[in-house]
């Protein structure tokens, strides 16, 4: 199975499905994070989540989903753009709950919280929609979320299939919404689909994404695209030097006075940046000048 993002239509209903396989990029997350099978399964699933929610947004923007919980998973953050591009970070990585994979995670989030949506629309301007986190699942909290946030009427799943030790064994997501002149009774029988289980099944039978999107959308599936999905940080050398220099001078000469170096370590991505002595009173100079750091 190849990672990717289907866009199609079940046409007789007039509903648009999309649908996400994110196995490869899920277990590339857990490995550049270092996850433990619990803190992985629960961050494939909000990588996977912030994929699809990525999708459904206009032009070139982006999506951050985050959840803050009592449980000890603490947190999490996922930043996704439109085109299948996501990066994100879990607060504690070391989770394991060993037994039934399905009930991990639940007691790794706990019982309350907050799951927030910051869509940026573009020119500048965010919304921010979030949900009270309850009892259960991402999955089950971001339904809710779909249910008071979002005008349109969604029904959606996200499976992470163990397969033997493999707790990643196989990651995917789909949403289905109508479109305006769709039939809801339609959706209806999509939800009762995944509410019968027919979405994780296919997962876990190993089925190829259009048959995956058409267990739960039933016949009349017509791929529109497919695209590439990856986990990809856009953290770059620049950026940490801009974040240093954002310190001003007298920052950067109070940082001089008590070390040789800074070091960024990119939460996302795990890449490191070191930016020497020299380097940081060459930056400082440039800025008491009026220069720009670099
Ligand atoms: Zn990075």
């Amino acid at each position: 199975m190849k990672d990717v993002l289907l866009r199609g239509l079940s046409r007789p209903a007039d509903l648009r499905v999309i649908l996400v396989e994110a196995t490869d990029l899920s277990r590339m997350a857990r490995m550049l994070h270092d996850l433990a099978p619990t803190s992985a399964s629960i961050f494939a699933e909000a990588l996977t989540a912030g994929l699809l929610l990525g999708a459904l947004q206009k032009d070139q923007t982006r999506i951050n989903l985050s959840l803050e919980v009592d449980g000890p998973l603490s947190g999490l953050l996922v930043d996704a753009d439109t085109s299948g591009n996501i990066r994100g970070r879990v607060r504690q990585p070391a989770l394991h709950f060993p037994g039934d994979p399905a009930v991990g995670p639940r007691a790794a989030l706990g019982g309350a919280g907050t799951l927030s949506v910051l869509r940026d629309l573009g020119n500048g301007e965010f919304y921010r929609g979030s949900v009270e986190f309850v009892p259960g699942t991402l999955t089950e909290n971001l339904r809710r979320y779909f249910a008071s946030s979002e005008q349109v009427a969604t029904a959606l799943d996200i499976g992470v299939v163990a397969a033997g030790t493999e707790p990643l064994g196989a990651v995917a997501g789909i949403v289905v919404q109508k479109m305006p002149e769709g039939s809801l009774r339609a959706l209806e029988e999509v939800r009762a689909r995944i509410a019968g289980g027919a979405f994780r099944e296919a997962l876990a039978s190993g089925a190829t994404d259009e048959a995956l999107a058409g267990s739960v959308v039933g016949g009349g599936l017509e791929v529109l695209t497919r695209g590439p999905v990856s986990y990809v940080c856009n953290c770059s050398r620049e950026r940490a030097v801009n974040a240093v220099s954002a310190l001003g001078p007298a920052g950067i000469r109070d940082v001089l006075a008590k070390e040789k170096q800074v070091v960024i370590d990119c939460e996302f991505c795990k890449k490191r940046y070191v930016i020497e002595e020299a380097e940081l009173r060459d930056m400082a100079r440039r800025l008491e000048g009026g220069l720009p750091a670099c």
